[in-house]
Formats: C-alpha cells, structure tokens, sequence
C-alpha cells in the first residue's frame, strides 16, 4: 500500500478537499504512474455531484490521466520506469466476454471504471487521477508520444477517444458533410479529428463568442443553435452528426439536419432525459438516433498514435488543484477553453509543502 494525496467529493453537496488514501500494493502485471496532468472531464461533474444516481463517497475523480511511469510489476515487459502513459476511464474489465474478446471492453458487463467503481479484483472502490498516483494492470495503460505536449494531451484519454471513436465506426470519411454539437471539452476534439478526417465540418453552439475559436479550430461553418433560420440553411443536408451537450434538449432540431441514411450520435449524457424525438423525422428518411461509449483500450492507442502524427493534443486551461471548484463552475457555464487540466505537481502545495 502506498499514501497517495488527492483531491476527492466527501459528499454530493460540498467543494472538493484534500484527501489521502492507500493505493494497492504493485501486482505482477501492474504499472505504478506517477500522475503529471489530469483532464477535467464532465462526466467528473455529473459523479462528483451524483446526477447520474450511482455516486459513492468519499470519491477522487478523473479520467483522463497522464503520467511518468515509477515502476513495473514483474510480470511487466511493454513498461519499464520513466515511460510517458495513459490512462483513460477504464483500469479493467472481465477481458474474456465477447466485447473484451473483440477489443471493445467498454461494453464488457464487468468493467472496472477509473473511479466511482466498485474494484471488482481488489475489493473496494476505485480512485482516479486528481491525484499523485495511480496503481493500473498493464493491458488497460496507453501509450503515449513524447512528442506531444503532455498537458494538452490528458483529455485525449477520455474526450479524445469519445469523438474519435465513433467517427471511426460510422466511418466519417474526407468529403462527409459532418456535424458536432456543442464547443466543449469533447466538442472541439470532435472538431479537430473530423476535418483530420477530411469531412466538411459545420459546429453547433449556444455561444456566439466561440464562432472565431471553432474555426480556428477546423470548422467550416459555425451555426447559433438558437437561430432558426441558420439551422434551417442545413435541412437533411448531414451524413453524420456527433452530439456532446450534458444537458436534455430538441433532438428533433439535428435529426431533421441529417440527409438519407443520416447518423445523430448521441454522446453528452444529461442527468435528465431528452423530449421524445419525432418519429416521422426518423422514418421519412430513414434516419439514426445512436449511442457511443468512449472506445476500447486497442482504439485508444490508435487515437494516441493519430494524434502524434497529426500533431492533435487539445486546447487547455492548466490549472493547479486549488482552483478546482472554480474550474466546475466554469464548466457548468460552458465557459472553458477547451478544458481545464490539473497540473498534479500542485499537489504538494495542497499539502502545505
Ligand atoms: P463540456 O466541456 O461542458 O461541453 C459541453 C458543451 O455543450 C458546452 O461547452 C456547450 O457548448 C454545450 N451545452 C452545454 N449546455 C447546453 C445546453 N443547455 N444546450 C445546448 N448546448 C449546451 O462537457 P464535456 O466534458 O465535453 O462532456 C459533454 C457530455 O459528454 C457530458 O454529459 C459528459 O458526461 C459526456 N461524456 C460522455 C462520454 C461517453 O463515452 N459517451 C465520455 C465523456 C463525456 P456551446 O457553448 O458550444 O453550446
Ligand atoms: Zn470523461
Ligand atoms: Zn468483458
């Protein structure tokens, strides 16, 4: 067992403190991280807070971790210490149903998440990486390129691999006309990998001041979700449209977007549900409502490996944890640009060192 200083949820109602747990000692096949950066990740608000119903406290959040490998188990010959890795939202799975069998263990009914998860080897609950350590089996650590700039590439573990993923199974392909939904976190990553992907990318916001951001960032059009006519320009005109807001709202308004055969992805997951889409929007054309969940650890390697050779990390505020429950609030506001990662070298400070 090792002490490890965080920052965790005491309860559902109050700020994040300074919190010290025992990691589990180093297994055969384990990677012991030291973590340098954490991702601010939505989904850490919706547990923090418990709007998705399924929260346990106390509760260190974070998925989108990068660190500097420490040590290795014995068992271990892809790490060795002083190796830049990742780890995104998942630290294990049952890895012998069909969905690990095929690479996809994000739909493995025994997945172990990075935190708020029951700890189905070890017994107890998981912890993620607003902390100054992590202890993970080796199939679920990534690696990453020291190319890229550390920091920014934190969120690509979770924020990266939710956009790239399902671009990559519907098959978005150069000359696709391409929506994504919402200029956040998960959103300007989507951005950024459909026009590396060649389609012809149009962003939806709520906020007028972040036209100029969105096509600096790869978009070809901006359109105000609030304007009726903006959005009329672009009726059954889509191939395929990835939506990420966290909050319920018209699906109705995106559906009626997509041309024949047309895809709406859903990937924002609002503690409320959305109104009921219309029927006669999807039938007429026979258009798709889907889901996507993250991506499997062989496909986040792939995006890793994508993001080093197109030189993709994301758009950052670096923060030091004490400004933690700021950076919430700021999330809450759709006001970050792109997303806040936490420098964990601040840690020490938290602590009085
Ligand atoms: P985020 O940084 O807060 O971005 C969400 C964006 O949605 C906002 O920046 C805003 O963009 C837009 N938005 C917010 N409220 C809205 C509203 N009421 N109506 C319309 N648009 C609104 O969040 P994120 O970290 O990208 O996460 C987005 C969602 O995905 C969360 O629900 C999260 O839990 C979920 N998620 C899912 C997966 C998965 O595997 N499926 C993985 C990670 C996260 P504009 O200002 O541009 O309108
Ligand atoms: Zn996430
Ligand atoms: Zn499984």
């Amino acid at each position: 067992m090792s002490k490890t200083l965080s920052y965790a949820a005491l309860n559902a109602k109050s700020a994040l403190v300074p919190f010290v747990f025992d990691r589990r000692t180093l297994q055969a096949t384990d990677v012991l991280i030291d973590i340098l950066y954490c991702g601010v990740c939505h989904s850490d608000i919706h547990q923090v807070r418990n709007e998705w119903g399924n929260s346990q406290f106390p509760m260190v959040p974070g998925h989108e971790i990068v660190g500097r490998v420490k040590q290795v188990g014995s068992a271990v010959q892809a790490f060795k210490a002083g190796d830049v890795v990742g780890v995104g939202c998942m630290v294990d799975a049952c890895r012998t149903c069909p969905d690990c069998l095929d690479n996809l263990e994000q739909f493995c009914n025994h997945p172990t998440f990075t935190y708020n998860s029951d700890d189905l080897k070890f017994g107890g609950r998981t912890q993620g990486g607003y902390s100054s350590q992590i202890v993970v089996e080796q199939h679920f650590v990534l690696r990453i390129s020291e190319k890229l700039e550390l920091a920014a590439a934190a969120p690509l573990l979770c924020a990266g691999i939710t956009t790239y993923s399902p671009l990559r199974h519907w098959q978005v392909k150069a000359g696709d006309k391409v929506g994504i939904v919402g200029l956040g976190g998960l959103g300007h990553m989507g951005v950024k990998f459909a026009h590396a992907m060649g389609a012809e990318v149009v962003l939806f916001t709520t906020s007028a001041a972040k036209v100029n951001d969105a096509k600096r960032l790869g978009a070809h059009a901006v359109v105000i979700s609030k304007d009726p006519a903006a959005m009329q320009a672009h009726l059954a005109s889509f191939d395929f449209i990835l939506n990420t807001v966290a909050a319920p709202h018209d699906l109705d308004a995106y559906t009626s977007l997509l041309k024949r055969d047309g895809v709406l992805c859903l990937v924002g997951v609002p503690d409320q549900p959305h109104p009921s889409p219309s029927v006669g929007n999807l039938i007429f054309k026979r258009r798709s409502i889907v889901g996507s969940l993250i991506g499997g650890i062989q496909e986040t390697q792939e995006m890793l490996d994508f993001c080093a050779e197109h030189n993709i990390v994301s758009d950052i505020e670096l923060i030091p944890i004490q400004q933690i429950n700021t950076a919430y609030e700021r999330v809450l506001k759709s006001d970050v640009q792109y997303r806040f990662v936490i420098d964990m070298a601040s840690l020490n400070d938290a602590d009085g060192g």
